[in-house]
């Protein structure tokens, strides 16, 4: 039976030793880690859990699992425009399977490597499998992008393709093997934290689009006290997802379907010439979707007419 500290040293300790510019000056091993925040930076925190079964099908992977895990809470990094530095690892499992462990930090490692971000801590227990994380990131002092700050006239705009997770959810669940490319979308998220970087001083409003565009556009709108108005006709759908469900029910994963971990922003009229020298570096692509408005709400527009359009909610915890 491999010891808590065994299972430390294995298979977490090497992950602090990956890091980008700002290592911890002391990361795992001691009672807690100590970090320096660089001169000029903020620190911006989140923290996300994933529980087995209610945020991830058992039948993944433990090395996507672990990517996964990671990605989804640096989306909330990129979605405000900061660089990613540290992060946590609170980690409940039922048992120490030394396979699983493995595979799921070498996923963990990967992730970690690609976006420069080191472990420094966290607890280790047992229970039934649940993943906590937390993800420490910096930007330049009161430039992070805040959802609350959209203004009338701002050009909405959406990073990638919106709806392929959720159909890629659907076949994993269902079995369905003719689409890998929407499973991938679903199974590794990858977080726009580039594209975050790259909207700095561009972008007046973000988020990251976790739950559907329609919530959380709406969240945006809310935030800044202004209504939207959303061109179902510009949206960004791929054609694998066309193919697998037809362009309704596409337009219904874009605005219900969740999991996609693209970034919604807006843009001041000033800005969009600005926002087009930046598209090297939002290499995912962007599209825009529509503008704010004065109003309160979203009006779904379709080729500049204001339509009704009847949404099957997305799915939602504790419903
Ligand atoms: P304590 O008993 O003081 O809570 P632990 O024995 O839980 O300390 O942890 C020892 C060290 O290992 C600490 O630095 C802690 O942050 C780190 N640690 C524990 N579990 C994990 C984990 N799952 N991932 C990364 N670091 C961990
Ligand atoms: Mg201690």
């Amino acid at each position: 039976m491999l010891s808590e500290e065994q299972l430390i040293a294995d298979y977490f300790k090497p992950l602090d030793n990956i890091h980008g510019i700002t290592p911890a000056s002391l990361a795992i091993g001691d009672d807690a880690a100590l970090l320096d925040i660089p001169v000029g930076k903020q620190l911006v925190i989140s923290t996300d859990n994933l529980v087995a079964g209610v945020h991830f099908p058992e039948n993944i992977t433990a090395f996507d699992l672990g990517k996964r895990s990671l990605a989804i809470n640096l989306s909330d990094l990129a979605a405000m425009g900061a660089q990613a530095a540290w992060f946590t690892l609170n980690l409940t499992m039922p048992d120490s399977n030394t396979q699983w462990l493995a595979d799921f930090s070498k996923g963990l490692a990967a992730l970690a490597k690609e976006f420069k971000c080191q472990l420094i801590g966290g607890n280790t227990s047992r229970g039934p499998l649940n993943i906590a994380i937390s993800v420490y990131g910096l930007v330049p002092h009161g430039q992070a992008i805040r959802r609350d700050n959209a203004q009338i006239g701002d050009a909405i705009y959406v990073t990638g393709k919106l709806g392929n997770a959720a159909a890629g959810l659907q076949c994993l669940q269902q079995g369905i093997d003719t689409y890998p490319g929407l499973i991938q979308q679903f199974v590794n998220p990858v977080p726009r934290i580039n594209c975050g970087l790259a909207l700095s001083k561009v972008a007046s409003s973000m988020l990251d689009i976790s739950d559907g565009l329609d919530t959380d556009l709406t969240r945006l709108i809310n935030a800044s006290n202004v209504g939207a108005q959303l061109y179902l006709d510009k949206l960004p759908l791929d054609d694998a997802l066309i193919d697998y469900c037809g362009l309704e029910q596409a337009l219904q994963a874009a605005l219900t379907g969740g999991d996609d971990y693209e970034l919604c922003f807006t843009v001041p009229v000033h800005n969009i010439e600005i926002l087009a020298s930046k598209a090297a570096q939002i290499d995912v692509g962007y599209t825009c979707i529509g503008k704010i408005t004065s109003g309160d709400t979203i009006d779904y527009m379709h080729n500049n007419i204001k339509i009704d359009m009847h949404l099957n909610k997305s799915f939602q915890h504790f419903n």
